[in-house]
């Protein structure tokens, strides 16, 4: 994977959150879904759980076994695209600032280009 610079943390901005369903659409796992586990926003990049698998060998160390182990590597976030959690499509994000919370402040929210709902963002908890 090609190295990608890191931006500054104020110009870093990503569109996919932890915790989003998201549809790969280029590279090896071009296709299929899965759910963000973790986002690198200064490097735009985002770890989908369960895909992008690289083998790594690794040596043992202390306590832990060496061996071939298989790993998820970070997608760039050009790759991928966020599933809508109202329409169930793979879109692409509009914003919209509209009081809400429980103390009805003006935050920015994100919205699915297809069908204009906005969409939901989940914790990512991981499986067990
Ligand atoms: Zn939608």
């Amino acid at each position: 994977m090609r190295k990608i610079k890191a931006k500054p943390l104020h110009l870093s901005h990503l569109n996919v959150h932890a915790g989003d369903t998201v549809k790969i659409i280029a590279g090896k796992d071009r296709g299929q879904q899965g759910r963000v586990e973790r986002t690198f926003p200064r490097r735009e990049l985002v770890l989908v759980e369960g895909h992008n698998i690289a083998k790594r060998h690794v040596k043992p160390t202390g306590g832990r076994p060496g061996g071939i182990i298989e790993k998820a590597m970070p997608l760039h976030v050009s790759n991928v695209m966020v599933i809508c959690t109202n329409c169930s499509k793979p879109t692409r994000i509009a914003h919209d600032r509209v009081p809400q919370g429980e103390d009805q402040k003006v935050r920015t929210r994100r919205i699915c280009k297809k069908c204009n709902e906005p969409i939901e963002e989940h914790a990512y908890t991981a499986k067990e």
